[in-house]
């Protein structure tokens, strides 16, 4: 039986995991389960699934999570080094699907262990790439991508002569406003960001996907993970989000990555990797699409995708400093403190700032100095934010 744990069971990457081990029961031996407030499905989860032990992140919580796994011979846990804890429990794979810069620590913590990782997280790669792929191969862990864009870079990939790599197209849906007149983005409201044309997921992440910071952390993930070059990194939107990628080669072919949008695909490829299993997603019906269309994003209209261009010429710990003032910038948006237009201005004034003063953003790629740029970046996105409002 294969030993699994899934960080952020919870949350949509996670249900959509859980899906795929439930249905086969006697393949898997769950080891840890985790997730935030929602004590009641991570409970039955964890019961259902009869995991080894049930962590919820926050320590407030432990008692109702206690409460509700009573009787059922599952373990409690709570906070932030129990997520660590149950990370360093042997699995062969784990789920990394915690939101923000929460599942850096779980991630790495399950490399250390040699673990296979099925890496949604999408901060482990921007914070702190280089140091997780040195943890994977340091300890014989794998690293394996769930972002649906990699996953289909990473299939497209496999077999082929990794040199002649010329370029990588990652598609992008163009979010919930991608048709809306310019001047209307900056009153638009976090609920009408957080409706997706094509995807179900998270509330972050959706939002990101509106203003296009998912795009741009993907545009990070993807240098990290196939070693790219900046230039080699091209990002269209296809409203129809069936191409999921594209890799271009140097005798001209490209190989495209098609599928419908269902995350369960580049989960269930991640979990049975390097097999091929049978997955319960709907089959693609081109005839009944008719067509698949493609266009160049607008600057003007998506200002975090040049940030992350601009973030990987800077290199160093610009990634993680991107990232955590991102995540600053996204709270205050969902508080409605600023509005949507706002974040990416947010943002960049903070990588300016941190460009010219004198902190450590080319220390090395060590926890601790992600820890701290990631520390600093907050509080120069709300050092930033209130100067704003003054
Ligand atoms: P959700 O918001 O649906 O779920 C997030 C999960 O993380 C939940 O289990 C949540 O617990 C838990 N969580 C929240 N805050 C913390 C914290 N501080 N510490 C520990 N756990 C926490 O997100 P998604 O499933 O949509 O996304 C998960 C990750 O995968 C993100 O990094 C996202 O960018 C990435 N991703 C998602 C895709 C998708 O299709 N959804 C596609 C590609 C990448 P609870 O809900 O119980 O509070
Ligand atoms: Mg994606």
């Amino acid at each position: 039986m294969r030993r699994v744990s899934v960080f952020g069971a919870t949350g949509s990457i996670g249900q959509n995991t859980i899906d795929l081990i439930a249905r086969a029961p006697d393949a898997y031996r769950v080891v840890a389960l985790t997730g935030g407030q929602n004590i009641a499905q991570l409970a039955s989860d964890a019961r259902r699934l009869n995991a080894e032990i049930a962590v919820t992140a926050d320590v407030d919580r432990l008692d109702d999570l206690r409460d509700a796994l009573a009787g059922s011979g599952v373990e409690a846990a709570a906070g932030a080094a129990a997520l660590a804890e149950a990370a360093c429990r042997p699995a062969d794979w784990v789920m990394s699907a915690i939101v923000g810069a929460a599942g850096l620590v779980p991630g790495l913590k399950a490399l250390e262990q040699g673990a296979t990782l099925a890496l949604a997280n999408k901060e482990t790669l921007v914070a702190a790439g280089p140091l997780a792929l040195r943890t994977a191969q340091a300890n014989g862990g794998t690293i394996i991508p769930v972002d649906s864009e990699h996953s289909a870079v990473f299939q497209a990939l496999t077999g082929e002569d990794r040199r002649a790599v010329e370029r990588v197209t990652l598609t992008a849906s163009g979010g919930a406003f991608r048709d809306w007149p310019m001047q209307k983005l900056r009153s638009a409201t976090p609920e009408e960001a957080a409706t997706h044309p094509t995807w179900d997921m998270g509330q972050r992440i959706t939002i990101d996907s509106a203003s296009m910071f998912n795009k741009a952390l993907e545009v990070i993930e993807a240098k990290e993970l196939f070693h790219l070059a900046a230039d080699q990194i091209e990002v269209l939107i296809h409203p129809e989000s069936c191409v999921h990628a594209l890799v271009g080669f140097t005798d001209g072919a490209i190989m495209a990555h098609l599928g419908v949008h269902d995350m369960r695909h580049a989960i269930g490829y991640a979990l049975h990797w390097p097999e091929r299993r049978d997955l319960p997603v709907d089959r693609l019906d081109l005839a009944a699409l008719g067509r698949l269309t493609f266009r160049a994003p607008e600057a003007d209209r998506y200002p975090a995708l040049g940030l992350a261009y601009r973030v990987i010429a800077r290199g160093g710990l610009a990634g993680a400093a991107f990232n955590a003032a991102k995540e600053r910038a996204l709270d205050a948006f969902i508080a409605r403190r600023i509005g949507f237009m706002d974040m990416a201005e947010v943002v960049a004034r903070v990588l300016d700032r941190l460009d010219a003063a004198p902190v450590p953003i080319d220390a090395p790629f060590e926890l601790d100095n992600i820890v701290a740029i990631d520390h600093l970046a907050r509080c120069e996105a709300d050092r930033v934010m209130a100067q704003r409002q003054q």
